[in-house]
């Protein structure tokens, strides 16, 4: 099991953004991108989960072996894969609890029901692994949160829908010291050996928390280099200097 991307190349509005990325992630790793702001980082992860600003120019990417390239984002969210944005959206006149329960019930075979008793304890339960209080349930999809209630919102989603690739892009970003310890205790009781994650961040503090397997650079829409997690501490430490040293 794998989710593979070869040779990606994507463009938004004609410009080129992705050139020619090669990535390789095998369930059970966790994979960190980072990387100089306006590389693409938000670009491939939004590419993976089929966003339709995106245009795919060239190169695959292969879920199990399996181009996914023609799948809607519904159907790739389906199959598995899972992106909690950057900037998560707003979805005003919809309840959190509605919007997990419909997104869940679209994961059903037809005709059958979710058990509503069921899905509100496992909600319930992953809330309180979260830190969130029930009154989220009630209130509409991320109105009004302030930024680390929406990314603490964005875990919540990834738990219960359980996917088979956790795309995570900075998560991170904005959030306390705590917070970011509960959204990385949330994320490594979803490590397993049948899932993978490809978490984006600027920060190796995250890195503290969520240990990556492998670390990748990107730079102008490519990877340019990859390592363990002491790469992460290396650019901590040097920065993205090297990059203009390579060109
Ligand atoms: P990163 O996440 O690494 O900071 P992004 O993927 O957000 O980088 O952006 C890469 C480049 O693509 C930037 O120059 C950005 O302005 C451009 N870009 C990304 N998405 C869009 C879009 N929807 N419309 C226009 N330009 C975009
Ligand atoms: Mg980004």
């Amino acid at each position: 099991m794998s989710l593979t991307i070869e040779n990606l190349q994507a463009s938004v509005d004609g410009t080129p953004i992705l050139k020619g990325l090669n990535l390789d992630i095998p369930a059970g790793e966790v994979h960190a991108i980072m990387g100089p702001n306006g590389s693409g980082k938000s670009t491939l992860s939004k590419v993976i989960a089929g966003h339709d600003d995106y245009e795919v120019t060239g190169g695959k990417v292969l879920l199990d072996g399996v181009d996914i390239a023609d799948l809607e984002v519904d159907e790739r969210s389906r199959a598995g894969i899972f992106l909690a944005f950057q900037y998560p959206a707003e979805v005003p006149g919809v309840s959190n609890a509605n919007f997990l329960r419909a997104a869940l019930q679209a994961r059903m075979p037809d005709g059958e029901e979710i058990d509503a008793v069921g899905f509100y304890k496992s909600m319930y339960a992953k809330m309180d692994e979260l830190e969130m209080d029930r009154k989220f349930t009630k209130r509409a999809v991320n109105e009004g949160f302030s930024g680390g209630e929406k990314k603490r919102n964005e875990i919540l989603q990834m738990m219960m829908l359980d996917p088979r690739y956790a795309l995570l892009d900075e998560t991170d970003s904005g959030l306390d010291i705590d917070a970011l310890k509960v959204v990385a205790k949330g994320v490594n009781s979803m490590r397993s050996p049948q899932r993978g994650f490809l978490v984006i961040t600027h920060y190796q503090r995250l890195l503290d928390y969520i240990k990556p397997d492998v670390v990748h650079v990107m730079s102008d829409g490519q990877i340019v280099k990859s390592g363990g997690a002491e790469l992460a501490l290396e650019l901590e430490a040097n920065g993205y200097d090297f990059l203009k040293q390579t060109v």
